[in-house]
């Protein structure tokens, strides 16, 4: 039995032809066409026809598509509502794909649920029933499983991470419009904008990265950090810290098995630990405080593992 995986993110997509324990057969990665949505799932269309093509398979030997899609989706249409960072609104996936491909199983799914959905199939969900997913990039996005069940909550909005808030004394603006959110604190935009700020006011932290022969980044900044700068570990710690607020609140309302970590930043995870441990020894209820942390099982593909997961 075969599927399709179309993982459709605001800058990469990913189309990819698998089996059901999960095994990739074709895979193709290339930008997001965000000028014209329904132009760039023709184009997945026609690379996933190829595939086709090229291992002899009929489209009816296709048991379904899933479809990750990098916004607001109401998956029982299939339509992608509304997608920020790529102005889509209003997108009937599902009817266009269906009607391209001439089949019928199309299955869409918002990308960090998707990955949710991943790691329970494929993953650390092996191991655990109940846990958080956290993507944490230029952004948080997340997603929770209960009792092996994806939550979607009233309107399909639960498991916002990104929007915790864990600061008020000095917060600040959040892409959402509000103050003080996770996002803005506990992202990979947040360490970039600290990183830049202790450059600006710290020659030996401007010096290191001159030493490094690297311009001032999270990834040079984790480099430092790794040979022992104590200004670097210091960044990552408190990114860590604000990270660790967002988990404690979750932790305390949803008592999870672990929380498990996708996204650029979590590469990074061992730095952003001491500050996330420090968080939750403040504000976890006290049977909870050792609460899992570990980084996804499925790499840097857990949202392709997630649209094939949906498939199946
Ligand atoms: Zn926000």
């Amino acid at each position: 039995m075969f599927v399709g995986a179309f993982d459709i993110g605001g800058t990469k997509t990913i189309v990819a032809l698998a089996d059901e324990t999960g095994k990739v057969y074709e895979k193709l990665q290339f930008p997001t066409d965000t000028s014209d949505c329904l132009k760039h799932l023709d184009q997945c269309c026609e690379i996933f026809q190829g595939f086709l093509e090229n291992r002899g398979i009929a489209p009816g030997e296709i048991s379904g598509i899933g479809v990750n899609l990098p916004g607001l989706v109401d998956c029982e249409k299939g339509i992608l509502i509304r997608a920020v960072y790529a102005g889509w609104n209003n997108i009937p996936v599902k009817e266009h794909l269906s009607r391209k491909l001439q089949i019928d199983r199309i299955v869409c799914e918002n990308d960090v649920n998707s990955c949710a959905i991943g790691e329970l199939k494929f993953g650390l969900g092996k191991q655990f029933r109940s846990f958080g997913w956290m993507t944490v990039s230029t952004g948080v996005g997340g997603a929770v499983v209960c009792d092996g069940k994806l939550l979607r909550g009233a309107h399909g909005y639960a498991g916002e991470f990104g929007h915790i808030k864990v600061e008020y004394v000095s917060p600040q603006l959040c892409p959402c419009g509000e103050y003080g959110c996770l996002e803005a604190h506990g992202s990979g935009t947040a360490l970039n904008r600290l990183i830049k700020e202790q450059v600006q006011k710290d020659l030996a932290f401007d010096a290191a990265f001159e030493a490094l022969q690297e311009s001032p980044s999270g990834v040079s900044c984790a480099k430092l950090a790794k040979s022992g700068n104590e200004t670097a570990q210091a960044i990552f710690c408190q990114v860590g810290e604000y990270l660790g607020r967002g988990i404690a609140c979750y932790t305390n309302i949803l008592d999870p098995d672990a929380v498990i970590i996708g996204g650029g930043v979590s590469a990074s995870l061992d730095l952003l630990m001491p500050g996330i441990r420090k968080s939750l020894e403040q504000y976890t209820f006290a049977q909870m405080k050792d609460v899992k942390i570990l980084p996804t099982a499925l790499g840097y593909e857990a949202a392709l593992m997630g649209a094939i997961a949906i498939a199946l």
